[in-house]
């Protein structure tokens, strides 16, 4: 019998991962959720938590209560658990509850472009989310490093373009895994090369730290990760809360991203002063309850431990690959055969639009996955080889011919049984057209 990875114990640890849900045909089936890209599930530990701790709860930083008190203990020892997670140097780095990936970026652009420096170019890639994107457009000169024919940075281009902007590069802003191909950027060579030119660098997090162990330290000073960001809803916590990671000093100048209460220390009718970062930039009661889901959500990924969840994860992809590409039809928009990738399969079945297919596995098999673009339109552009011109006919046209992928990304709970019945229908539809 084969081995699968993915064995009972990790899948009980998922709420709704033996959920019941109606087939198109009137039947119920288990749901299976090829969609971790999007948002995981929530772990049963991250819900005992919150239950654990909702007696507790209690405004942050606003009481002299006892249950405030408590409250704001957790909060801020939920700091060290962050930084702990993720290796960041705990005498330079601060750790800031955000909502979202989305906002750590646009609060670190906006603290970015206050600070008085000759530097104001972003180095950033094709390969990025909107959220690592467009925070940086109306702020600086932004350029893309080029990636090759296989949708990844090339190295070569980045430090071509670092020489060629001396010492103009403030920030390289990548993303740490794609959200379309998976491909996992060699962060710490990219900080390095960065660091060489005196530019900083950012990660955007938000589909490596759910999928791999993440080192902001690095090897040496040059390889450190300066900058880091993530979301909670994609790593087995609900939405919410967030996490910007960066030096503190970066954070002292200036005003905050979010003005309001909590923010500050004294406030007259002509004079703000700001309190210290991460106060400052939490301005607004703080989300205490999403920042217990997400320590609780870390604490139990790294009792599973992020090396393994790698393993099994990628034995998940390499089983979903090595039986798709026999069938017939299937393009990959990924070098499927790749090491450095999370799993997140990105593809299309000929003859079978992109936004057909989800609702075919959703209907006869309960199967999730997503299509479209992923909101990283300039990489599927590009992987899709799509020009400006055949952007603007699709856009005159009828909304479903515009083009776009499938994509199937799996989570450590997942198993080869669910892949099994994935592929099954891939077959049966592959085998339908011929
Ligand atoms: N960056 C990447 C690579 C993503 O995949 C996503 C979400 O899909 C984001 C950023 C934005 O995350 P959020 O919607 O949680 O802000």
């Amino acid at each position: 019998m084969r081995h699968d990875p993915s064995n009972n114990n990790l899948r009980n640890l998922i709420i709704g991962a033996e959920q019941k849900i109606p087939l198109s045909d009137g039947t119920d089936v288990t749901a299976i959720n090829f969609d971790n890209a999007a948002t995981t599930p929530i772990l049963y530990s991250v819900l005992k938590e919150i239950n654990q701790f909702a007696p507790w709860y209690s405004s942050v930083h606003r009481g002299a209560g006892y249950k405030s008190k408590v409250s704001s203990d957790i909060y801020e020892q939920s700091r060290d658990v962050v930084q702990s997670f993720v290796n960041s140097d705990k005498e330079r780095d601060i750790v800031i509850f955000t909502k979202n990936t989305t906002e750590s970026i646009n609060m670190l652009s906006f603290v970015l472009s206050q600070q008085k420096s000759h530097q104001k170019v972003i180095l950033s890639t094709c390969m990025e989310h909107a959220a690592n994107d467009l925070p940086w457009r109306n702020k600086f000169k932004v350029d893309y490093v080029e990636i090759d024919s296989l949708g990844r940075l090339s190295i070569e281009d980045l430090e071509n373009k670092l020489i060629r902007y001396r010492g103009n590069v403030k920030l390289v802003s990548v993303t740490g895994a794609s959200n379309v191909t998976g491909y996992l950027n060699p962060i710490h060579k990219i900080a390095a090369i960065a660091h060489k030119y005196d530019a900083k660098i950012l990660v955007d997090g938000a589909q490596m730290v759910p999928h791999t162990s993440v080192d902001m330290k690095g090897f040496d000073t040059l390889e450190h990760i300066d900058y880091l960001a993530f979301s909670s809803h994609k790593m087995y916590a609900p939405f919410g809360s967030g996490v910007l990671i960066g030096p503190k000093r970066d954070f002292e100048e200036g005003n905050p991203f979010v003005q309001g209460g909590g923010a500050i220390r004294l406030v007259t009718p002509r004079h703000v002063e700001w309190d210290e970062p991460a106060g400052k930039d939490e301005a607004g009661t703080p989300n205490i309850m999403g920042v217990v889901a997400l320590t609780a959500a870390i604490k139990t990924l790294q009792s599973v431990g992020m090396d393994n969840i790698y393993k099994i994860e990628k034995a998940l992809y390499d089983y979903a690959i090595s039986r798709m590409k026999n069938i017939p039809g299937i393009k990959f928009y990924s070098d499927p055969f790749k090491e450095d990738t999370i799993s997140v399969i990105p593809f299309n079945l000929e003859g079978v639009y992109h936004h057909i297919l989800p609702l075919i596995l959703s209907g006869e098999a309960g199967i999730a996955v997503r299509n479209g673009f992923f909101c990283t339109h300039p990489y599927c552009e590009r992987l899709l080889g799509l020009s400006e011109e055949d952007l603007n006919h699709y856009l005159e046209e009828d909304d479903d011919l515009f083009p776009g992928m499938v994509r199937a990304s799996f989570g450590f709970y997942n198993n080869y049984k669910e892949i099994d019945k994935f592929l099954s229908i891939l077959r049966k539809l592959a085998e339908n057209k011929e």
